[in-house]
């Protein structure tokens, strides 16, 4: 059975950047019809925030990634102090009394001496009165003595990794205040949960490294991980401070279409191209995480507006029905006006001016030399009901009573009936024109 899990910190508002691991994982779990969990990493109660638990759920159930359960690991605290109580009886948890400053102070040292930042373990080395003086005195946090060998594990996207434990400082698990910290929690709750698959950024490939040491000290069966690459932006430059302007709610607002994003994230870093997908299951069908590769990821948002308009372009009516409805679009007509409309808009609020101008018509816009012309027309315009045939006939009728024919034609009357000089196709639109 594939369980998966999307372990989103609760402190800020989901970005491209975490989609891409959503996506990865929630596609897995689909693909082989196993479990997906939501799991909201708030251990750090101040700078998590139930509005963004509310919005994360938010943003993934407009996607469509729809998750199993919900997990909060605030809930689980007492079986990590388990966890913690374990690893100490089993001399792998120790404690540690250094401040910030003094760590911060022995990494400069290191690194000037030319030495990896790693912590010395000089804890370790404390003894029992020593402890009693410096407990007196301040709070300790505690390490996971990690055991000095090679770290190896066959990663899903980054094939064989591995990692030499002592070029790596023993992980804290647990602050001087007592907040257990995610590489514990993560590590219980990817055991209890019966997860298999983990994947998630590459920025975390050394927690794994770590955590792989700490499910085997906890007795916990090895998980298969895949690191995805990171995203950068189109000219290869760091995305991480610009993630904040890639919420996934702006998104939303900006129009963009779940199933473009969707169908872009779920190729883009692979080895094949974006196909644009107007169904999960579609995706689900063609997603191969050995397809991704280890280099950085390049993201241009503004892919995103083209993929979202090709989208609507072909969309079926069924999938739009409820917006235009909401528009006020009467149902006999919705159909037809979907018909008309789809190839001229970018998102799907360019319906509303375009039932606006079928609902209340426009101010015609009509140049001196075409004034007689338009009245003539107009005063020849078969009177509603109208259908796909009437601008057809009403031109050809025109055409023939006028003489004008081509551009000279055709032009004034749009922009008599629309205003504009471009637009929907006008045997489409004229049936919907409620107005004249
Ligand atoms: N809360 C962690 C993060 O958002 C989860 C990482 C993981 O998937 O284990 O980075």
């Amino acid at each position: 059975m594939t369980v998966t899990r999307f372990a989103p910190s609760p402190t800020g508002y989901l970005h491209v950047g975490n989609l891409r691991t959503a996506l990865f994982n929630w596609l897995i779990a689909r693909k082989a019809g196993g479990t997906f969990i939501l799991r909201i990493d708030d251990t750090d109660p101040e700078r998590s925030k139930p509005e963004y638990v509310d919005q994360i759920k938010r943003d993934l159930e407009w996607l469509g990634l729809e998750w199993d359960r919900v997990e909060m690991q605030s809930a689980r605290l007492d079986r990590y102090a388990v966890a913690a109580e374990e690893l100490r009886g089993k001399g792998r948890l120790y404690e540690c009394f250094e401040t910030p400053a003094e760590l911060d102070l022995r990494r400069k040292k290191q690194l000037n001496m030319g030495r990896p930042p790693v912590y010395d373990r000089a804890a370790l080395a404390l003894s029992e009165a020593e402890k009693d003086a410096l407990r007196a005195e301040r709070a300790a946090h505690w390490r996971f003595r990690l055991d000095h060998e090679r770290i190896e594990w066959q990663d899903g996207i980054l094939g064989p990794v591995s990692i030499d434990a002592a070029s790596v400082s023993d992980p804290v698990l647990i602050r001087g205040d007592g907040q257990v910290l995610y590489t514990l929690a993560s590590v219980c709750d990817d055991m209890d949960f019966g997860i298999t698959d983990v994947v998630r950024g590459s920025d975390h490939v050394t927690n794994t490294a770590t955590q792989i040491q700490i499910i085997a000290a906890l007795g916990g069966a090895p998980v298969r991980f895949a690191h995805h690459s990171l995203l950068t932006g189109p000219q290869g430059e760091a995305l991480s401070k610009r993630l904040g302007t890639l919420a996934l709610k702006d998104l939303r607002e900006q129009g963009v279409e779940p199933m473009a994003l969707l169908s872009h994230m779920a190729r883009l870093g692979s080895a094949d191209p974006v196909e644009l997908r107007q169904d999960m299951a579609d995706l689900v069908a063609g997603f191969d995480i050995s397809r991704f590769g280890a280099a950085p990821t390049k993201f241009d948002v503004s892919d995103l507006a083209g993929l979202s308009a090709k989208l609507l372009h072909g969309m079926e009516f069924d999938k739009v029905a409820a917006d235009i409805a909401a528009l006020g679009v009467p149902e006999n007509l919705a159909r037809d006006f979907w018909d008309m409309a789809r190839e001229n808009i970018e998102t799907r609020a360019g319906m509303a001016p375009l039932w606006a101008l079928c609902r209340d018509g426009v101010e015609p816009v009509v140049a001196p030399e075409d004034a007689e012309f338009v009245a003539q027309a107009m005063a020849m315009l078969p009177p509603a009901p109208r259908d796909a045939t009437t601008w057809k006939a009403w031109t050809t009728a025109v055409k023939e009573a006028t003489g004008r024919k081509g551009k000279g034609l055709f032009q004034p009357l749009r922009k008599a009936l629309t205003g504009m000089d471009h637009g929907p196709d006008m045997s489409k639109l004229l049936p919907l024109l409620q107005a004249v």
